[in-house]
């Protein structure tokens, strides 16, 4: 009886496995489809200033609208187009695309690009993008690419000599997800960043949450001290506003202030946002 229990186990552990391997082959089959038909599109998020209020960048963020389940979020997408390989088409896209919308624009915002450890691996990152800053026409000081601390974690002598080419060209480099990852003070030592970008997860227990807030005020003055600027991303609410300001944060993101939104909401958005008072960055409603 046991030794049939077990293999009714089994077998519905292997059913729930094939169905756990089918969908994922279908959702794969689905992106390249999606990669191909160029049914990816970018949302842009705002960065504001703490000190002026005004908008001073634009985040890029995939979305994948499947026709069928309809938004699949990066996370759950971009693993698997790390794994296919897919990734290749994708970040170049990405670039591209950012940079060329940002190129558009009447003030010369910066574009926030986000660049995954696979697409740090390869070859010829550097030359992709000064080959896609020069076809744009947008200043190299204007694209800041946002890295995770894994990026640097893999291969460090490659990560170095890239994020110095990078750096060379006169891109911006920001270290994303700030305090999530292992060692992040080695990394502030042996690269050179120009701006850190504190976790969500932090600046969304502020106010509920003692340690966080000096976790919080910790960073931004690490930061300061190493000469780098920081940003605060996920603010949601009033409160953590107050308390990223009052520690002298330089720039804040989330949605209290903005949400992503797709590339032909921006020029209304910016224009509305820049029309503001000065301090009423509290009082912006949020978009849809
Ligand atoms: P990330 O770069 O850390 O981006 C921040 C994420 O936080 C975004 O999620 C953004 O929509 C979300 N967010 C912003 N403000 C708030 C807020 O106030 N509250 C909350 N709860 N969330 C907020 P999203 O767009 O789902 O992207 C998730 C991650 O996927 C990104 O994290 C990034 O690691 C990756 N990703 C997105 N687009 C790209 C891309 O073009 N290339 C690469 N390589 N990765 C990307
Ligand atoms: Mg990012
Ligand atoms: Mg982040
Ligand atoms: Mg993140």
């Amino acid at each position: 009886r046991v030794k049939e229990e077990r293999g009714n186990a089994f077998r519905f552990f292997e059913a729930r496995m094939n169905e756990h391997l089918h969908a994922r082959r279908q959702l794969e089959q689905d992106l390249r489809y999606a990669v191909e038909r160029g049914q990816l599109e970018l949302y842009y998020q705002p960065l504001f200033s703490c000190s002026t209020n005004l908008v001073e960048g634009f985040e890029a963020l995939l979305r994948w609208n499947h026709p069928a389940r309809g938004m699949v979020p990066p996370l759950e997408f971009m693993p698997l187009a790390e794994a296919t390989g897919l990734i290749d088409r994708i970040g170049h896209w990405v670039i591209e695309t950012a940079c060329a919308t940002a190129a558009g624009w009447q003030r010369p915002l910066r574009i926030a690009v986000n660049v995954s450890p696979s697409q740090f691996r390869r070859a010829g990152l550097a030359e992709t993008v000064a080959a896609t800053l020069a076809r744009a026409g947008l200043a190299p000081d204007r694209l800041e690419i946002e890295i995770t601390e894994s990026v640097l974690m893999e291969h460090t002598a490659i990560a170095l000599d890239l994020l110095g080419a990078l750096r060379g060209q006169g891109v911006h480099i920001v270290l994303d997800d700030f305090g999530t990852g292992y060692s992040s003070l080695s990394y502030l030592r042996s690269f050179r960043f120009d701006k850190l970008k504190i976790d969500k997860s932090f600046v969304q227990a502020l106010g509920n949450n003692e340690d966080a807030t000096m976790i919080v005020r910790t960073i931004i003055g690490l930061a300061h001290n190493l000469g780098l600027s920081v940003v605060a991303e996920g603010v949601e609410n009033p409160r953590q506003l107050a308390i990223i300001g009052a520690h002298l944060c330089d720039q804040v993101q989330g949605y209290l202030l903005g949400r992503p939104m797709p590339v032909d909401k921006l020029a209304a958005f910016t224009d509305q946002a820049a029309a503001l008072p000065s301090r009423s960055i509290q009082t912006l409603t949020p978009t849809a």
